[in-house]
């Protein structure tokens, strides 16, 4: 069983999807275990996307991430890891594969609706940054 941290991003909260979203999880056999609106302070996505900060696009990506609500979703199931990325598509929709979230819905390669964990260490860092033991149901 593993964990991994869902978000559905300003652009896809604004443009109605996350119920789309919220569908595909579920159908994919996925278990929400934790889930949260929230607007994201600059402090709050700073420390979320820390990786990037020396990336030519973290400006615009922060500015992004705080423009408006996002949903916050923590996932369980056997690979959710992996599976969650699959249903996620390529960063870039150019690239995404048919069927996958981002080539269905994403606007560009910032504007693309869903993130999802990349790696055991880095789900574990953002399960526990958004949510409290006790918000999990796991
Ligand atoms: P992800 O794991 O597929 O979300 O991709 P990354 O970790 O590489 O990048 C994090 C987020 O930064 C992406 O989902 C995009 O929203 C944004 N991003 C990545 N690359 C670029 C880029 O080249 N330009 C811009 N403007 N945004 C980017």
């Amino acid at each position: 069983m593993q964990r991994t941290l869902a978000i559905v991003k300003p652009d896809g909260v604004a443009k109605g999807y996350i119920g789309e979203v919220v569908k595909r999880i579920e159908a994919d056999g996925l278990k929400i275990i934790a889930m949260r609106m929230e607007l994201l302070t600059q402090t709050k996505a700073e420390g979320f996307y820390y990786v990037h900060k020396e990336r030519p696009f973290f400006n615009d990506l922060i500015a992004f991430m705080t423009e408006s609500p996002v949903v916050l979703m923590c996932l369980e199931g056997e690979d959710a890891i992996a599976r969650w990325r699959g249903l996620m598509g390529a960063t870039n929709p150019e690239n995404a594969d048919p069927g996958t979230i981002r080539k269905d819905m994403a606007t560009n390669i910032e504007r693309n609706v869903v993130h999802g964990s990349d790696a055991p260490e880095t789900a574990a860092f953002e399960v526990d940054y958004f949510f409290k033991g006790s918000e999990i149901m796991g």
